[in-house]
């Protein structure tokens, strides 16, 4: 869809709303799907991810009026409703996550990543001692993250094959079997990846995930300590 017809969408949306506030569409390029949404003296300023541009025309009018009914705290009826439901179903869709890769891969090219000799040297000890992880076809890379987050302890980027582990895991006070057991439970997510659901949605930690994720040696003494000491 073009910007034009984007916007088109918005100002549809207000007039089902019964809105008079002038709109205003600003297209970003974000890393994720996203919109954020600004009211003030009859103007409302929202701005959104470039590949919302991609969405069927219904889909659009379901994000819209999402939007514009948060912000206006309009109720939505029926046919509206069903329409943010279409919008938000694509949202959670295989097709919006690949869409995301594909975006996030190309961003990439040419930045170097990162890596830490450290965290490459457990991460090979660790595939090499678990067998449920020994199969991985590409092996991953892996760096420490820019914030020593407590709420992220790492994440796996499926887009670019990388790990992220948080800063905060290379403090003196975590043990070395804390460190791996995280290390290890993004080495799975390597190797099992995500499943999508028929009706949208994924599932990252589904039961095969949990299954093998319990064979790390000291899985509940890790998951105890960070419950403890972390959280
Ligand atoms: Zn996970």
């Amino acid at each position: 869809m073009e910007e034009k017809d984007f916007e088109l969408c918005f100002y549809r949306a207000a007039g089902m709303l019964g809105l008079s506030d002038f709109v205003n569409v600003a297209i970003e390029d974000y890393a994720s799907l996203k919109t954020s949404a600004f009211r003030e003296g009859g103007k409302i300023e929202i701005k959104t991810s470039r590949e919302f541009l991609l969405l069927p025309e219904n889909e659009t009018m379901g994000l819209a009026l999402s939007i514009l009914s948060k912000i206006s705290r309009r109720q939505l009826g029926p046919n509206e409703l069903e329409k943010v439901k279409d919008f938000k179903k694509f949202c959670n869709s295989e097709s919006a996550f690949k869409l995301l890769a594909a975006k996030k891969l190309q961003r990439s090219i040419g930045k170097k990543v990162e890596e830490d000799e450290g965290l490459k040297a457990k991460r090979d000890e660790i595939m090499q001692k678990y067998e449920s992880i020994s199969q991985i076809s590409q092996t991953p890379t892996i760096k420490w993250s820019k914030s020593a987050s407590k709420r992220i302890l790492g994440s796996y980027c499926l887009a670019l094959n990388s790990i992220s582990i948080s800063r905060i895991l290379s403090r003196p006070f975590v043990p070395n079997f804390v460190l791996e057991y995280v290390i290890y439970h993004e080495l799975l997510h390597a190797k099992l990846q995500v499943k999508f659901r028929k009706e949208g949605g994924k599932k990252i930690h589904f039961a095969q995930f949990k299954e093998e994720e319990k064979k790390f040696e000291k899985f509940s003494e890790a998951e105890n300590w960070i419950k403890r000491n972390i959280f």
